[in-house]
């Protein structure tokens, strides 16, 4: 005879859309400690992220060591640096190689928004081509903001709904910029 005893579910860990929500949870916590991000570094804002890959900082401790040069396999487009307008169609080309779910982050103030290149040949701001999900300011910023960044994006793929990429929302974002 078993020594077992089944018990009953605690309040709230039972009933109808209980095993949908955990999934979501779940899968959740295993993306935002697995985000594998694509360096997409063009200037000063890049040296801080590899201070931000090495011993010290050590973005290992995220999830996040392995940087991914082929945008297949990659979850998250960390743009580093200034991004000139001739410069701007590779920058959307990767994203669209991106599969989904996918996540930006503009690094730096050339990146978010030209920065101080405020001239007819710098992009101001990746935003205007693809969507951005962080920001992060400085000029450079400092690696411990680079990690806060990536904290965000965590954040951000913890809570997201296994729908949200589905949802008209989402596709009207994808379609203000073009993209289907
Ligand atoms: S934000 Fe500043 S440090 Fe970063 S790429 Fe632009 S000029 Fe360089």
């Amino acid at each position: 005879m078993s020594s077992v005893k089944m018990v009953e579910a605690p309040d709230g860990y039972s009933g109808a859309g209980f095993f949908a929500t955990s999934l979501d949870e779940v899968i959740g916590l295993a993306r935002s400690h697995s985000l594998w991000p694509l360096p997409f570094a063009t200037s000063c804002c890049g040296i801080e992220f590899m201070a931000t890959m090495g011993s010290h900082y050590d973005i290992s401790r995220f999830g996040s060591e392995r940087p991914s040069f082929s945008p297949r396999q990659a979850d998250l487009l960390m743009v580093m640096g200034t991004i000139a307008k001739k410069m701007a169609p590779i920058v959307k080309q990767v994203y669209l190689q991106m599969a989904e779910p996918r996540w930006v982050m503009a690094v730096g103030a050339c990146a978010s928004s030209g920065g101080i290149f405020d001239t007819y040949s710098v992009l101001q701001g990746i935003d205007r081509i693809i969507p951005v999900d962080v920001y992060v300011p400085g000029c450079p910023p400092r690696p411990e903001q680079i990690l806060e960044g990536l904290m965000q994006v965590q954040e951000l793929t913890r809570n997201e709904s296994l729908r949200r990429r589905n949802s008209d929302e989402y596709q009207h974002l994808l379609e203000s910029y073009k993209i289907q």
